[in-house]
């Protein structure tokens, strides 16, 4: 049985712990590899390295270390492939999709590269006669992320690019369900010219978790997974004096116009309430129909729905995966026999679907869910699988109403041919990400990525302009150079500027 160890000073590392967890194919129900569960001792081991690392990585000029950022991406780009067959034979999303969160992940490492130009300070000369003044942004020290399962290669890479380009060492702690991506990133790293120490991987659950926000050399924490654990990490984290950015679960709604045209709204919706089955952060899961768009809408969506192609990953032909544990598997359709016992109708139902040749993997079908109303489970709780609920609204007025009576505030999208609608909408939702036409809006990497209310806890988003921020303390200098040095005189008013 392979095992996945941490990487620790440039290499792997089996650590001291030796608790295990099971990694799962998801799409044959086999155990394909075993993962290595930290405990404080491996904590202080990589923490200890992180913060020597550091020492001479955050000297290291700005050219030096934007070389090694560029050569990092072009090897990322030349393992694209690899790294995406990692990541469907551990999670079971197809490799299409895998490939498409590298590329994403890509764009972050280029906005990192020029990082030379984001650490630009501001001067201000002579603002009080022969003052200047100026600003500067330095790194802070040992920086963690924790990261979910869900995107295993592109979330890591919205926040280690950033931070190492800051001059920042950073320990991952990836999801323990598909923690083998993380190695041939590290190994990257190394090829790329990365000093020793700047990046390590420390596997683990809880008890890791626990081990680098509660430890002293840990200045900042970046968390990405569901709403319960963020809210958690934020808490700990910031009592104990820790930068914290902690992005939660979602529950992202489209909005569907009367106007707007069906088939392209179905493309687009099937595409994401199903594409990576519903396993993304972004994913829509609730459909608001406004007005008389309901009927036409749940038609033309089952339809689609029932034609998605279900199967390994790994086969060029499946358009959708399995979910990643049998675990996941069984709430997501408990969550569905609630609905259904609620009142939801459910035309088309994934429930006990059977994938020819694979009788054990972990499978749900695309499942469409009709008639939700807000005080039902299935709408209330983030299904985080292939189900798409389906609501309606009488007005764009109702429909925002609804968007916002959400504790979460992640993503929301909206479907009409108004541009009055669109504006109206865009105004007053009270959620982070917002798409006019177009279901998923992930922000580019030079923007940041970031919800509201229960889907962020934290001021900073993440990459972009305030990934930058995070990552950097700032500091302003105010200086005198005057021609000869001699007493003036002290005054014990407070310094005016002349
Ligand atoms: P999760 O919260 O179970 O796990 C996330 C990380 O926290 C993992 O590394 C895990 O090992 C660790 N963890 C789990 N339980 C913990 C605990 N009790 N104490 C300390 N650490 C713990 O999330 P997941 O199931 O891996 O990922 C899916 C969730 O992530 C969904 O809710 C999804 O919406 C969310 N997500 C959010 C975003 C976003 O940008 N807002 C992006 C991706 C995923």
């Amino acid at each position: 049985m392979r095992t996945v160890e941490h990487w620790v000073d440039g290499r792997t590392s089996t650590g001291t712990s030796t608790r295990r967890a099971p990694v799962w194919n998801p799409a044959t129900g086999e155990v394909q590899a075993e993962v290595l569960l930290g405990d404080q001792a491996d904590v202080d081991t990589v923490v200890a390295s992180a913060a020597r690392a550091f020492l001479s990585w955050s000297q290291t000029s700005l050219s030096a270390r934007a070389k090694v950022l560029f050569a990092f991406r072009e090897l990322v780009n030349q393992r694209a492939h690899d790294l995406a067959e990692i990541v469907s034979d551990e999670h079971g999303k197809v490799v299409s999709d895998a490939f498409g969160e590298v590329s994403r992940g890509l764009e972050v490492i280029e906005f990192a590269c020029g990082i030379p130009h984001l650490l630009k300070g501001q001067y201000s000369d002579q603002v009080s006669t022969g003052v200047d003044v100026f600003s500067l942004r330095e790194p802070l020290g040992v920086v963690a992320g924790i990261t979910p399962f869900n995107f295993p290669v592109m979330v890591p890479m919205w926040m280690h690019p950033v931070a190492i380009a800051c001059g920042n060492t950073f320990v991952l702690k990836p999801s323990e369900r598909d923690p083998s991506a993380s190695l041939l990133v590290a190994e990257l790293w190394t090829q790329a010219g990365l000093p020793d120490g700047v990046f390590s991987v420390l596997h683990g659950d809880r008890d890791v978790v626990d081990g680098l926000l509660d430890h002293p050399d840990v200045a900042a924490v970046s968390f990405v997974g569901s709403t319960p654990v963020a809210r958690y990490v934020h808490d700990r984290g910031t009592a104990l004096g820790k930068r914290v950015q902690a992005l939660g679960g979602a529950k992202n709604h489209a909005i569907v116009l009367p106007d707007a045209d069906v088939s392209y709204v179905t493309d687009h919706l099937v595409a994401a309430a199903f594409g990576s089955a519903g396993e993304r952060c972004m994913a829509i899961s609730a459909a608001v129909a406004v007005g008389d768009a309901g009927d036409r809408l749940v038609e033309a969506v089952s339809e689609a729905a029932r034609g998605i192609r279900v199967g390994p990953g790994r086969e060029a032909s499946s358009e959708m995966g399995p979910v990643v544990t049998a675990e996941a598997r069984d709430r997501i359709v408990g969550i569905i026999d609630a609905g259904e016992r609620e009142g939801a109708r459910v035309p088309v139902d994934g429930r006990g679907l059977e994938v020819a040749g694979h009788p054990s993997g972990f499978w749900v079908g695309p499942t469409v869910i009709d008639a939700v109303t807000p005080d039902m489970s299935v709408y209330r709780e983030e299904i985080f699988g292939p189900v798409l609920s389906v609501l309606r609204a009488d007005d764009v007025d109702a429909a925002i109403d609804l968007v916002n009576a959400s504790p979460y505030g992640n993503g929301t999208a909206i479907f009409t041919a108004s541009g009055e609608a669109a504006r109206r909408f865009q105004r007053g939702v009270k959620v982070g990400m917002i798409g006019v036409n177009v279901p998923i809006p992930v922000p580019m990497a030079y923007y940041s990525f970031g919800g509201w209310k229960d889907s962020l806890f934290g001021q900073s988003r993440i990459h972009g302009e305030d990934g930058v921020a995070f990552y950097t303390r700032s500091k302003v200098v105010t200086s005198r150079w005057p021609r000869v040095q001699q007493a003036t005189g002290a005054s014990y008013h407070f310094p005016t500027n002349t």
